[in-house]
């Protein structure tokens, strides 16, 4: 039975960012220094401004071109261990899900002898990480609330996070004011992943009270969010944190379906980016989510996005099979979403390169 863990405090509303001195004030500590991740897009704004960055901490700006190395991770951990700094009172991470997986990361890996690679998959993290916050400046991921963080290892290709509640953070800070600056299109494609990971918990085999619970919230939300005029006024930008929030709970609870895997597919093979790559497949998705496909469908059109199309259209038979690979290697969900036969009866190599070219 799963013994369900949680976020241990948030805070919620606008201009909450400004209680991160008296939050660290609290915090006990041998250590006086902090180290921060930051998204690279913030380097040189007001937000730098408003943290209490004091002369000994560290801060490093995270650059979002390319999702999480592995690689990346254990650069990060090796340049604290030089400088001896690697038991910071506290890992501060923020922006996106890049950011703020980063953060989950490397805080893991300062406790825990090894390299990033080595803690990829389910409770392989023996020691508890060092104390961390999440301050999210984009809603959509849930990575703020999920106890995982998704990293690839480019040698061996495989995607996948360090699963564990050690990845769960301390405290959150939500603080809506942060996602004013985020441009329309991304709000759309990462807001969705929201949704997404909602109706493919629904949809699936494995399903419990609380995940539903969490699931159905969570997309109501994004229904207010997205079908509104203005899907990024103050109220909406506070509903879609909340949503964010709820769906990341919500993933603890269940498995996803089969959207989240084409859009690994993608993520391995052709280097799209996650939350666009989950649009880019939701064109392909009416035979396995017709209501939802529908629905999703006018919230674009609503909103006036622009899905690319026909990304994996033409491509050669060599990379389809690449595709097939890094798509039906997803058991958990796929078997989630379409039973213990998924691989003969219904993703077969000819189904899945089909599926790829609707895109
Ligand atoms: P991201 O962190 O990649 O950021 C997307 C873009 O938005 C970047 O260009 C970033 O600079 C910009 N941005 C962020 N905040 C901004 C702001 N306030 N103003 C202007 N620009 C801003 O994006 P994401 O979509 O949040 O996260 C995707 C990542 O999350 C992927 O690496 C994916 O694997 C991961 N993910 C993690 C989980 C989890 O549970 N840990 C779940 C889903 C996805
Ligand atoms: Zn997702």
């Amino acid at each position: 039975m799963n013994n369900s863990k949680n976020v241990l405090n948030y805070m919620f509303g606008k201009g909450t960012i400004n209680n991160l001195d008296s939050i660290l004030n609290v915090k006990k500590s041998v250590s006086n220094y902090v180290v921060y991740y930051i998204d690279k897009y913030f380097q040189n704004s007001e937000l730098i401004n408003k943290l209490p960055i004091k002369e000994n901490d560290e801060i490093f700006f995270v650059q979002t071109k390319d999702e999480p190395k592995t690689q990346f991770i254990n650069e990060f951990r090796d340049i604290l261990v030089n400088k001896n700094k690697n038991n910071p009172k506290a890992i501060i991470a923020i922006g996106g899900g890049a950011t703020l997986d980063t953060g989950k990361a490397v805080a893991n890996l300062l406790t825990n002898p090894g390299n990033a690679e080595d803690f990829q998959g389910w409770n392989l993290v023996k020691n508890p990480a060092i104390y961390k916050i999440g301050i999210p400046t984009i809603s959509g991921t849930g990575a703020e609330a999920s106890r995982t963080c998704v990293m690839t290892n480019t040698k061996s290709g495989l995607k996948l996070g360090m699963n564990s509640d050690f990845t769960i953070y301390d405290q959150l800070i939500l603080d809506p004011d942060l996602t004013q600056t985020v441009p329309r299109e991304q709000y759309f494609y990462t807001g969705m992943d929201t949704y997404i990971h909602c109706i493919e918990s629904l949809g699936g085999r494995y399903r419990n009270a609380i995940g539903d619970a969490f699931s159905r919230q969570a997309i109501e939300l994004c229904r207010d969010v997205f079908n509104s005029d203005d899907m990024m006024n103050d109220e909406n930008r506070e509903k879609l944190m909340i949503a964010s929030y709820l769906g990341g709970c919500a993933i603890a609870n269940s498995f996803v379906g089969v959207i989240h895997p084409f859009s690994a597919g993608l993520s391995v093979v052709l280097d799209t980016h996650h939350c666009i790559g989950n649009c880019i497949t939701m064109n392909a998705m009416e035979e396995f989510y017709p209501k939802e496909y529908v629905e999703f469908m006018k919230m674009v059109q609503k909103q006036k996005i622009e899905i690319p199309k026909g990304i994996a259209a033409n491509l050669d038979d060599e990379i389809y099979l690449k595709l097939y690979n890094s798509t039906v290697i997803h058991e958990k969900p796929l078997v989630n979403a379409l039973g213990d036969n998924y691989k003969s009866d219904i993703l077969t190599l000819k189904k899945v390169t089909e599926i790829f070219k609707r895109m």
